[in-house]
């Protein structure tokens, strides 16, 4: 579908056709297309846009990030579908790692995801998590417990971009420090993860990126200062109490 870039909602649109396009094209799973109606109603809540807390999210991730020994994106369906160019941009400001992650895993899906990333491969994008998931989160069943020796078995920072809670929490138990992506703040990953970026996937993502790329000029004491006193308690209480004012005062008409 063509939607014309003078729509109200031309943003929202474009992400939509993404989602079902990459469904007809094996890329998403259905499953994945029931999550991005769930994130689309809580961008409404927070009002389509990058709240100050997510700002400071993203700086603190963006921190992490840079001080990380093995920083490793992990990528699914609807990451793929949405953003796949801006998680490039992202990897390559890092050591290049992405990871495919699937919720469900079929070596088809598999397969499809491989062939997205084709010319980034050989651009610089070390694609883990298909040919070589032979590693097993503890306590996750066989086919989602899959990872990479290389990627997020031995990461110390993982971006989880709608990850879900279970993965999340044990991925905090193997010692990681974890940032989901997430519009849901009441959600099993935001409420588990280390750092949780209350945003949308396409609005967050650049934002990070451009952080990373001002953060790498910074030496290590100066980016400790910026991740010192986070409090992911307090972020998701922000977040909550926005919202709640918001749907007290918003104009209706
Ligand atoms: P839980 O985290 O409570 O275990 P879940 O992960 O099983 O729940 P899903 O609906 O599968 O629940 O997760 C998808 C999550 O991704 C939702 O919380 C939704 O808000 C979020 N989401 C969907 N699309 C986007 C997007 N474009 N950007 C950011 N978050 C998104
Ligand atoms: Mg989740």
């Amino acid at each position: 579908m063509m939607v014309p870039e003078s729509h109200p909602r031309y943003k929202s649109l474009l992400n939509r056709d993404r989602i079902v396009e990459a469904f007809e094209s094996g890329v998403l799973a259905k499953g994945g297309m029931i999550a991005h109606g769930r994130g689309e109603t809580f961008d409404y809540l927070i009002g389509e846009s990058t709240t100050d807390a997510a700002l400071n999210s993203i700086k603190v991730s963006a921190a992490l990030l840079v001080l990380a020994e093995n920083p490793v994106i992990s990528v699914n369906g609807n990451s793929v579908a949405l953003a796949k160019d801006e998680f490039v941009e992202l990897a390559k400001e890092l050591n290049g790692k992405i990871e495919v992650n699937l919720f469900y895993r079929t070596t088809e899906r598999e397969e499809k995801i491989k062939d997205v990333f084709e010319s980034d491969i050989n651009g610089g994008i070390v694609l883990l998590g298909i040919d070589n998931a032979d590693k097993q989160i503890p306590g996750i069943d066989h086919l989602r417990g899959k990872v990479s020796e290389s990627g997020i078995y031995t990461s110390d920072v993982v971006l989880v971009p709608l990850e879900d809670g279970d993965r999340a929490e044990a991925l905090v138990k193997m010692g990681k420090t974890v940032i989901a992506i997430d519009l849901n703040p009441l959600s099993r990953t935001a409420r588990k993860s280390t750092i949780s970026i209350i945003d949308e996937l396409t609005r967050c993502i650049p934002l990070i990126t451009e952080y990373v790329r001002e953060y790498k000029k910074m030496d290590r004491a100066e980016l400790l200062k910026i991740v010192e006193n986070y409090d992911n308690e307090e972020n998701l209480r922000n977040i909550l109490n926005l919202i709640s004012k918001r749907l007290t005062s918003v104009d209706l008409i």
